[in-house]
């Protein structure tokens, strides 16, 4: 006894057509027209899409960090992406510096197991030593993570210098895996913190002059040549500038193969976000930071042209009240990161497929299909086929909604897409089969979450 989701149109990257998908044991089991009953419960999808469930490549759930710990965990964050057609997620193992890898691994096994939709890991290099190859081959090998997180930010603490991160691209091209950076000269915005510091200028418009675009132009190009020398594939997280896009698409088009993730902040939003007052700024803090005007096209050209491939959300909650305001005197206080998992979908439908920027397909493929090509998880995540897991959402593309901090699921007072208009969203989603999600009821259970070891 399963379900059928009858007369929707299936939206995968590739195609569009009328028909009925049927979900039993956690997959796809058929499709087809006019598919029987067979005793199987009935979704009505007339009118609706039927997408495969969103895959959002870059989250950190509970995740320790300048002092304090993002406030979705395992269980709310995955939850907030299911209410919202995000039914897998990949976060970030992040060993602080002289950690065991394996030990850091471990903890984050710990705290995922209470994860509502399925879940995988990259694995963050934060230090080179003795063992690190040995670690890097066995999270490849045996631990089911062929993708590493490097910061070329962050010196120090979780960074990594120039000399660490060739260690790690040599070593993770003869594993057959692949390096994912964040682009941005560390050593140059530690400079200007603190002149701007010293000037007594310490509000988070502050932390996004910190942290002007090129240094993450610099950093992009950089980390390319890097991945150029070593002959290593490169995955370039959250590009938010001009620049950064330009050296993707330049090293693209020498036939390098260079890739690259945006995400919707990035997309909609600019530094103005900074000028609010009463300190509420800081809940657009984050790093890189939010870019002044003139930025966001670049980035929504890039991801039509597929010089940019992924749409991720680098979620990663800190609330106002009793996080943010630790920084209240010194910008480089407040934590960094924002909520967004849940508005993912519902932001790319809206300014992106509606606004006429993507097709469908490309809806589909930014949100889900490439990310799951890119980092393993295809065809079992991101597609419609049979033998798939059975995550999909059913998608009703006359709803409209309003984002806010009042009525979201994320565990965070502040939504930086608050008063955004949207149009679309789920009216149900499967996760491995079960209903997790329909008209506005959340059934998200705690601990249902797989972890998803992945090969590339
Ligand atoms: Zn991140």
């Amino acid at each position: 006894m399963g379900t059928l989701i009858k007369n929707g149109t299936i939206v995968t990257a590739l195609d569009e057509y009328r028909g009925d998908v049927r979900l039993a044991g956690g997959k796809i089991v058929e499709l087809g027209p006019m598919l029987e009953a067979n005793g199987d419960t009935i979704v009505d999808a007339s009118g609706q899409y039927v997408f495969p469930g969103g895959l959002d490549p870059h989250v950190h759930m509970e995740l320790p960090f300048m002092g304090t710990v993002s406030a979705d965990d395992f269980e709310t964050g995955t939850a907030a992406g299911l209410a919202g057609g995000t039914t897998s997620i990949i976060d970030f193992v992040i060993p602080a510096r002289n950690e065991d890898l394996m030990e850091a691994l471990a903890a984050w096994h710990d705290k995922a197991a209470k994860s509502a939709s399925d879940y995988a890991f990259h694995m963050a290099v934060t230090w080179w030593g003795d063992q690190t190859a040995e670690w890097m081959r066995r999270c490849v090998q045996e631990e089911g993570i062929p993708s590493f997180k490097t910061f070329m930010a962050y010196r120090g603490a979780i960074g990594v210098d120039d000399p660490e991160l060739i260690h790690i691209m040599n070593t993770a091209r003869e594993l057959g895996a692949l390096t994912t950076v964040h682009a941005e000269h560390g050593d140059m915005v530690v400079d200007l913190q603190d002149r701007l510091m010293a000037e007594g200028r310490n509000t988070p418009k502050d932390h996004a002059l910190s942290r002007p675009a090129p240094l993450e132009g610099e950093a992009t190009s950089r980390a390319i040549m890097l991945a150029r020398m070593t002959k290593e594939p490169l995955y370039v997280v959250h590009v938010t500038c001009q620049q950064a896009a330009a050296a993707i698409i330049e090293a693209r088009s020498r036939g390098q193969n260079v890739m690259g993730e945006t995400c919707p902040q990035y997309l909609l939003l600019d530094d103005s976000v900074y000028d609010k007052p009463n300190f509420e700024g800081a809940a657009y803090v984050m790093s890189p930071p939010i870019r002044p005007r003139g930025h966001q096209e670049p980035l929504w050209a890039a991801l039509a042209s597929g010089a940019l491939q992924v749409v991720a959300t680098d979620h990663c909650p800190f609330n106002q009240v009793g996080q943010k305001d630790m920084g209240k005197d010194d910008f480089r206080k407040i934590p960094n990161g924002a909520a967004g998992i849940e508005h993912r979908l519902a932001l790319m439908y809206t300014y992106g497929v509606l606004a006429g920027r993507l097709s469908l397909q490309q809806f589909v493929d930014v949100t889900s299909t490439r990310a799951a090509k890119i980092f393993g998880l295809y065809p079992q995540k991101g597609s419609i086929t049979v033998g798939a897991d059975a995550d999909l959402v059913v998608w009703d593309p006359a709803a409209t909604g309003k984002i806010s901090a009042s009525t979201h699921h994320h565990k965070c007072d502040r939504n930086i897409f608050e008063g955004f208009e949207t149009k679309g969203a789920p009216s149900h989603v499967f996760s491995n089969g079960m209903l997790r999600y329909s008209g506005g009821n959340l059934m998200a259970e705690r601990g249902a979450g797989r972890y998803l070891k992945r090969s590339l």
